[in-house]
This record gives C-alpha cells, sequence and structure tokens, in this order.
C-alpha cells in the first residue's frame, strides 16, 4: 500500500474561486438562501446533505480549510473552530457526559490542563493525570467509566513523544477513544496513522504560521464530525466555537507554505540544540541523542521534515530566564511571548507562563524546572549569526 503522504495530500489539493479564480472565493455569508421552502425543511430534517444553510454549522470557507487539514491528518472529515480550545473542549464534551472519566498525559497544554482539572468537574467528568511514557499507569487508571485516552504528540514543554501505536492499542482493547493533540508537530506525525481516533491541532500555531490568527481544528472519520456539528447533539454546533470565514480563507494561504516551514523551523532547532549542548547549556530537544525520546521520535516521525521547531534550555532559575529573554528581544532576536509557530523565534518561560496553571509542587514532580526557556525556533536564513547572537547575550548576562 501506498504510505499516506501528508504534504503530497496538500499538494494535490486544487479549489477554484466563483468566478474561476486561482484562489478559492471567500463565502462571507452567515445563511444561504433556498429557492423553495421545502429543501430547506428537507435540510434541517437532515434528509438531504451538501446543502449550505446557516455558517455556525457550516460554510464554503471554512469546509475548504477543514478538507485540506484532513487530507494532511489522513481522515475522512474535519471540522474547524474557532480556536484551539474550541476544538478541545467541544471533542470531550461530545465524547464525556456525567460520571465519565478521562485519562490524560499530566504534560499537557495549561489551558487543557485547567480545563480538565477546574472546568469539566463542574459537568461530573473526572480526569486522572499520569505519566503517559508508564504504559501499565494507563492500563492501571482505567475505570469502567473510562472514556478518552488523551495525550499530545509532543507534550509540552518536555517535548517529549508517546508511543502512540502502543497507547492505541491500549485504547482499543478497552474501547477507549483515543485523543491526539498534534499542535506542535504537524507534517512531521501522522496520529491517525499510528492509531489515533481523534486529531486536534491548535491552528493558531504552526499551521497558520503567521500569529495572526486564533483557530483549531478536529479531525476524525465522518461519523464523529457529523455528531459534532449535528443540530440537536453537536456540541461544536450548540455550544458555537466556529471559525469566521474570511480567517478560515486566510489560514487556507498561509497553510500551502507549511512544509517548506517546518523543514527551516526544524533544521534551525536542531543547529541551536547542538550549539546548546556544546556552551554546555542543559538542552532538551527530541532530534538529540540523549533526549529520552529521540528513539520513538524516529520511529513514529514522517521522514523530511525533521523534529520539529520547537526547543527548550535550562538557565537554572527564573531570574536567569528573564535576563536572557529580554536580552534577546533586545538583541531582536526573537520576541518574549507564548505561543508558536511564527516566522521569529518566540520564547517564554513555561513555569510562569504556558505550564503556570499546573501548581509548582506538580511541576517539580513532572521534571520542570523554574529556569527553563521554551524557544519555538524561527525561520531565520542565518541561523549561526542567530547562534552567535544568543551566545553574546548569554555572555552579556553572565550566563556562560
Ligand atoms: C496553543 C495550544 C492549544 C490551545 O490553542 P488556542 O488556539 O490558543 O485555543 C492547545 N494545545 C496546544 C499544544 C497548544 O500549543
Amino acid at each position: 500500500m501506498q504510505k499516506h503522504k501528508p504534504a503530497d495530500k496538500i499538494q494535490d489539493i486544487q479549489f477554484f474561486g466563483e468566478y474561476g479564480g486561482i484562489n478559492p472565493s471567500i463565502t462571507d455569508s452567515s445563511t444561504f438562501t433556498y429557492l423553495e421552502g421545502k429543501t430547506m425543511e428537507e435540510v434541517f430534517g437532515g434528509e438531504r446533505e451538501g446543502c449550505y444553510l446557516y455558517s455556525r454549522h457550516t460554510n464554503p470557507s471554512t469546509s475548504y480549510l477543514a478538507e485540506a487539514i484532513a487530507s494532511m491528518e489522513n481522515t475522512e472529515a474535519a471540522q474547524v473552530t474557532a480556536s484551539g480550545m474550541g476544538a478541545i473542549s467541544s471533542v470531550l464534551l461530545q465524547l464525556c457526559k456525567t460520571g465519565d472519566h478521562i485519562i490524560s498525559s499530566r504534560t499537557i497544554y495549561g489551558g487543557t490542563y485547567a480545563l480538565m482539572k477546574n472546568f469539566l468537574p463542574k459537568f461530573g467528568v473526572k480526569t486522572t493525570f499520569i505519566n503517559t511514557k508508564d504504559y501499565s499507569q494507563i492500563e492501571k487508571s482505567i475505570n469502567k467509566n473510562t472514556k478518552v485516552i488523551y495525550l499530545e504528540s509532543m507534550s509540552n514543554p518536555l517535548l517529549e513523544v508517546g508511543d502512540l501505536k502502543k497507547i492505541s492499542i491500549i485504547a482499543k482493547k478497552n474501547n477507549l477513544k483515543l485523543v491526539v493533540d498534534n499542535t506542535f508537530t504537524p507534517l512531521i506525525f501522522t496520529p491517525k496513522d499510528l492509531g489515533a481516533d481523534v486529531v486536534i491541532h491548535s491552528l493558531t500555531k504552526f499551521i497558520n504560521g503567521a500569529s495572526d490568527a486564533v483557530g483549531g481544528v478536529i479531525c476524525s472519520n465522518k461519523e464523529f464530525i457529523h455528531e459534532l456539528i449535528d443540530v440537536n447533539h453537536g456540541a461544536a454546533m450548540l455550544l458555537g466555537p466556529t471559525m469566521d470565514a474570511v480567517k478560515a480563507n486566510s489560514i487556507l494561504k498561509n497553510m500551502r507554505t507549511l512544509h517548506v516551514r517546518i523543514k527551516q523551523h526544524s533544521k534551525n532547532a536542531k543547529f541551536l540544540a547542538h550549539k546548546f549542548i556544546e556552551l554546555g547549556v542543559k538542552t532538551f530537544y527530541p532530534g538529540i541523542k540523549d533526549h529520552p525520546s529521540y528513539k520513538i521520535m524516529q520511529m513514529q516521525k514522517n521522514e523530511e521534515f525533521g523534529c520539529g521547531g520547537m526547543l527548550m534550555i535550562d538557565v537554572g532559575n527564573m531570574k536567569n530566564a528573564y535576563d536572557l529573554m529580554e536580552e534577546m528581544q533586545h538583541e531582536k532576536i526573537g520576541y518574549l511571548a507564548v505561543s508558536l509557530g511564527f516566522y521569529k523565534t518566540l520564547f517564554s518561560a513555561p513555569g510562569a507562563s504556558t505550564s503556570s496553571e499546573i501548581p509548582e509542587e506538580e511541576q517539580k514532580e513532572m521534571g520542570l524546572s523554574q529556569g527553563f526557556i521554551r524557544l519555538s525556533v524561527g525561520l531565520d536564513n542565518d541561523i549561526e549569526r542567530t547562534f552567535e547572537k544568543i551566545k553574546s547575550c548569554m555572555i552579556k548576562r553572565d550566563l556562560i
């Protein structure tokens, strides 16, 4: 069988605009006309498919973007949402009801952690947070109410990679849905091919890559996506996390360069990782041999795209982290900002920002340090020069 190649799938997409334009036209209409009242009745009743009705449900512009991402992720269908959290909350509320139970990796995006830890218990949905590298712990945590195993294909902020094949076997055996957040590694991993049932992205990050939009997507089989947008029962319909048509069109256009960008992000991050290690700076990058996920990274990744643009260093304490980040921003190396996937390098201290929802005690237990700096490495043309600039910043602030 021909192996699924995500970049080729994107390459083969060819939409036409309303007047034969080579870009699809933007359909910025909230509602759609019908020539006959009877047809509308049939669409509402679910007897007729393929007609647009109202843009909270579907819209041609959001459908184009969804189709492109579904092709990349090798899933039958997809639904775009107004944010990554809109996608995550819709999926979990669709899969779980009062009394149900989720097993989640403990190293996840802070917002997702807060949703499971603080918000979902209001509806009687409980979560057990575990180390998903420990497979016996996954099996031990399963009870009769468990519905979902949740993890990030590359975890935030330690950049650990879960063995999706192994975990999907546990999920299937116990009739659980495996939900994977693939935000850090589009094109690099295809979680569906490794056994995931639902794949989520925050489009805000690498896929859009311009840091000018917030968006999300849910990729899965047709049945689940139809359930999600069901007018009577669907979380993505009833909670209203709808993406705007104009934004969808803009994200679709940015997505066309994703393969070029990911290669450059990966190349630059790997270069910096090696250089930081040479300098004696504690470095986390899954593309270097001493990272705990090196082997599984090599096994699971699609060729060509490298090991991703995320990199983390430990400079000992928070004061050092702030010093270095402020200096790097001053030297125009990038921005002291959360988020990822921008053309310039973005850096932040996860302990005080993206992982701050996780209590300090738990952060320690997970191996998070207050001296961590997470870098989303940019598309710099001359990364050697960038490294020399970072090194100068470190010397200036007495870090090396
Ligand atoms: C940013 C992020 C999210 C949340 O996405 P938003 O678009 O900000 O709602 C979820 N998961 C991961 C891994 C992220 O980096």
